[in-house]
């Protein structure tokens, strides 16, 4: 070869390796900040908590097939992974809830007069607590559900929320309930507060569970939600806590 086109041959290769090297890093760059997207979920401030009420963390598993729902009316309804909404659900007897909260929202009415007497049953015990999240469309939750894909790519908004039909604040008879010890925010630390455990002690006596218990997530599919109370009436309500199941268990043994 010619010393000039050996010159040239070597130059080329050299530029070659300097392309490679850096589509590589690129590659690398992109890669590592889809991953450390994935951190802050648990850990995330107040808007992005309310966008994880319905947070999944704990399931890894994408399930594709999903039943669609017959009973949407029924207090007993079963919504999680595996069972979808029609997009034009909406129960008919939803009512705003007078209780304070960190936004105006709504449920159906049973469940909302049985918010009100445990919030009732709370201030007794000078405990305030606050609702957070009640009532969402399925539009809302398509919308919610398109905002985390937008932030964590699809597969991480998967771990973070449900998707529209899949989130049991369609119902009208799901709540989210915070308080001023946790700066309003949903918050697994939530458990552990004065308001937290006066939730966990008495939310059956009024009809509500705890949907999404500590070390259940095998069965529901969801990490530990001590916010997220669900309405199924003060008889199930004791069975549940009576036996410690999860709604999934119970109205497989009911
Ligand atoms: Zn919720």
């Amino acid at each position: 070869m010619h010393v000039q086109n050996k010159k040239r041959f070597y130059l080329m290769v050299g530029l070659l390796i300097v392309v490679i090297l850096l589509v590589g890093f690129s590659i690398y760059m992109i890669w590592s900040d889809i991953s450390s997207s994935n951190a802050p979920v648990q850990t995330a401030s107040n808007t992005t908590n309310t966008a994880n009420a319905d947070s999944s963390q704990g399931n890894r598993t994408d399930i594709t097939a999903s039943q669609a729902i017959t009973n949407p009316t029924d207090l007993l309804v079963l919504v999680n992974k595996t069972t979808s909404l029609d997009e034009n659900y909406q129960p008919s007897d939803l009512v705003w809830v007078d209780l304070p909260g960190v936004r105006e929202t709504q449920l159906r009415k049973e469940a909302a007069t049985a918010l009100e007497d445990l919030f009732a049953a709370a201030e007794l015990k000078n405990l305030s607590l606050y609702c957070c999240s009640g009532y969402r469309s399925y539009q809302t939750q398509e919308e919610l559900y398109a905002e985390n894909v937008k932030t964590y790519g699809q597969k991480e908004a998967d771990l973070v929320s449900a998707k529209p039909g899949q989130s049991e604040h369609q119902t009208g008879l799901a709540m989210d309930v915070t308080a001023e010890s946790v700066n309003f925010d949903l918050l697994e630390s939530f458990g552990q507060t004065t308001e937290g455990e006066f939730i966990k002690n008495n939310a059956h006596l009024y009809g509500f569970i705890i949907r999404y218990p500590e070390d259940k997530t095998a069965i529901t599919g969801y990490a530990y939600e001590p916010w997220h109370l669900r309405y199924v009436g003060k008889d199930v309500a004791a069975e549940i806590d009576k036996n410690n199941l999860t709604f999934e268990e119970y109205l497989k043994t009911s």
